[in-house]
């Protein structure tokens, strides 16, 4: 079995469908990640199996809560996870990848050109975008590996319209974490999170799910020391 069909096998035992094509970009999208990270860090996980299964296919997660051609950003997105896995088994939807690292981003974009998948490539801090143009244009949020639950919720509520979710990859959270985002997240036009725990990959996962109901008011997001210095 080549590598494109082991990782089309991984992506299909965890119940996405994937084509034979898909999984040579998957494939390429391996060997290119392996060879730059050599001169730029971008993952401390180098082995082949462990970016199959703690990469790309716990990346997907978040699909079962994406509807169709939804408008996605995927906050914080270093060497693309979780938003480039999600396009490549789901083109319908529209991915930009945000993240605050110029080597990061042109990390990027030399990986979206190389494999052929269609993204924005947004370099720029969050609590920024949010305050910018892009503010409510979102459907879907989703986060990985970025900060704590109240300072997700800030970031990432903003940059919602109202109706769309906020989801954020933990392991497991405690309680003490949620709660200070549910707090956060009510007063950003969200509600009390919904957790799920997902079987996707090897690893314990949840999702942490804000649903935005409302305006985030206009105060909001802060500058980046008052979010996490000056708890909602
Ligand atoms: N989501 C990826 C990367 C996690 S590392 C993964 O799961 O593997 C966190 C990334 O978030 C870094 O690339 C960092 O540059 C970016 N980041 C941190 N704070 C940010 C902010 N406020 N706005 C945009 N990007 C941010």
């Amino acid at each position: 079995m080549n590598l494109a069909e082991k990782i089309c096998c991984a992506i299909r035992d965890s119940g996405y469908g994937i084509e034979a094509e898909t999984g040579e970009k998957f494939a390429e999208y391996l060997r290119f990640l392996t060879e730059y990270n050599r001169s730029v860090n971008l993952t401390a996980i180098t082995d082949e199996d462990g970016i199959i299964l703690k990469h790309f296919v716990d990346s997907l997660s978040a699909l079962p809560y994406t509807d169709c051609c939804a408008e996605v950003l995927d906050l914080g997105s270093g060497a693309g996870f979780p938003g480039v896995p999600m396009k490549l088994v789901r083109p319908d939807i529209r991915l930009t990848a945000l993240d605050s690292s110029g080597k990061k981003c042109a990390f990027l974009r030399a990986l979206t050109a190389r494999i052929g998948v269609g993204a924005e490539i947004l370099e720029g801090r969050a609590e920024e975008t949010g305050r910018g143009t892009r503010r409510a244009s979102f459907d879907v949020v989703v986060t990985r590996a970025v900060a704590e639950l109240r300072v997700l919720a800030e970031l990432g509520l903003p940059l919602l319209k109202t109706g769309g979710k906020l989801i954020a990859y933990k392991g497991r959270p405690d309680l003490e974490e949620i709660a200070a985002g549910d707090r956060a997240a009510s007063a950003l036009g969200g509600l009390a999170a919904e957790l799920v725990r997902t079987a996707t990959g090897p690893e314990a996962r949840t999702l942490v799910i804000y649903s935005k109901t409302g305006e985030t008011p206009s105060k909001y997001p802060r500058r980046y020391a008052r979010i996490t210095g000056d708890p909602i």
